[in-house]
């Protein structure tokens, strides 16, 4: 049977607004299978340094790449694989000496993905008119009104932003050393600062007892007691918000163990993506007031990461259920939802919510709205219907 639903738009708490905004109005490649014809396209950009996307000829070109075009930086789909020709090298040693010498060591890249998310927004002319139309495709295809940048680039962005009188609908979240450096008058329009405990599931490095491959187990923990310590304690005395990027068990609980022990307050504390958050710590995070900032997307790889992680452990993935039910977790409150923009929208994570892989991953609608959505339905909303378990025609319904 088939059922229409009618829902606010989304907050998207956790997504990379300025890094999509430059992707955006790059060439993108991905359909074109000709080789001659991706190279005659490249030829006709203009760009200081040119980003072009979707690249699905490896390595087959390099010499022409270096010889035929110009400045150019050239990325697959994955974003983990980047060919950069000398003449871009030129252009940014001076300014990005660690990205330009390491741009095409995969291992660095696996490493160091956050740097290139702020990396690209900077090398890629962006104008007003490109934000005007970002937004424009955010509210119109992917059902988002409000959302938060996890990783500000630069503080032009906030002045886009701001001129194009979109900051309402940005939060911005910056990294502690940028924040440092930050111009006095650019402080309070900061939400908080983005600090990483841990990596990612692909390349091995998310803090997880689990991995198939025992080279990998356990992950890796970016931060010492210490140097954890020493930026909690510095948030606090700024009274900023932290919000932390942590997959993995192992970091959550060093996370939670140095807030407890040394009694750190601040206005919000937040973990990212929680995806592997045993119940006992679960507890002990609700207990200390932690916010835990999920996406309901990433629920999909309970059945994506069979091979790289342990079936035991992908059965913990997500764990929804065990947060609401048994944690206490209150969707809206204290457990809120985004999509760190794979993929942006409302299809997949209704999907995933409603229907996921596991039992344990289950969102009533309710709770999707609570922790996902608008307010209110002022600024528009969503319609989508369901028919099998399956989310189909999920719309965006214009405010009048
Ligand atoms: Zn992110």
């Amino acid at each position: 049977m088939k059922t229409t639903h009618n829902i606010p738009l989304l907050n998207d708490h956790h997504t990379h607004t300025s890094f999509y905004l430059a992707l955006r109005n790059c060439l993108d490649l991905r359909n074109v299978k000709d080789l001659e014809k991706a190279l005659n396209r490249i030829k006709e950009l203009d760009e200081d340094v040119n980003v072009v996307l979707g690249w699905t000829f490896g390595d087959t070109a390099k010499d022409r790449i270096e010889k035929e075009l110009p400045a150019v930086l050239i990325c697959d789909s994955s974003l983990h694989n980047y060919i950069m020709n000398q003449k871009a090298k030129d252009k940014l040693i001076d300014e990005f000496p660690e990205i330009v010498n390491n741009i095409e060591n995969l291992e660095w890249i696996e490493h160091n993905l956050y740097s290139i998310i702020k990396f690209i927004p900077q090398i890629k002319k962006i104008t007003e008119k490109d934000v005007h139309e970002f937004f424009d495709y955010m509210l119109k295809e992917n059902q988002i009104y409000k959302m938060q940048d996890l990783l500000l680039p630069n503080t032009d962005f906030i002045d886009l932003y701001e001129k194009t009188g979109y900051l309402h609908r940005v939060k911005i979240w910056i990294d502690l050393k940028s924040y440092k450096t930050l111009p006095e008058k650019y402080k309070d329009k900061i939400a908080g600062f983005k600090i990483f405990l841990d990596g990612a599931i692909s390349p091995g490095t998310a803090a997880i007892n689990g991995y198939v491959n025992s080279d990998f187990d356990g992950g890796i923990k970016l931060y010492t007691d210490e140097e954890l310590k020493n930026d909690l304690k510095f948030a606090e005395s700024e009274g900023k918000a932290v919000a932390a990027h942590a997959l993995g068990e192992i970091v959550i609980e060093q996370l939670v163990d140095i807030i407890e022990q040394e009694n750190i307050k601040l206005p919000c504390m937040r973990i990212e993506h929680a995806q592997y958050i045993s119940p006992e710590v679960a507890l002990k995070c609700k207990k200390l007031g932690i916010v835990l900032s999920m996406q309901i997307n990433f629920s999909e790889e309970s059945i994506l990461f069979k091979g790289k992680l342990t079936d035991e452990c992908l059965k913990k993935n997500n764990p929804f259920r065990m947060l609401i039910d048994q944690a206490g977790y209150i969707p809206g409150v204290d457990l809120i939802f985004s999509s760190d923009g794979m993929p942006h929208g409302a299809k997949c994570a209704l999907q995933n919510g409603l229907f996921p892989p596991l039992e344990s991953q289950k969102l009533t609608l309710d709770e999707f709205i609570a922790g996902y959505c608008m307010e209110t339905k002022k600024y528009g909303s969503i319609t989508f219907e369901t028919e099998n378990e399956k989310v189909i025609d999920v719309r965006t319904k214009q405010a009048n």
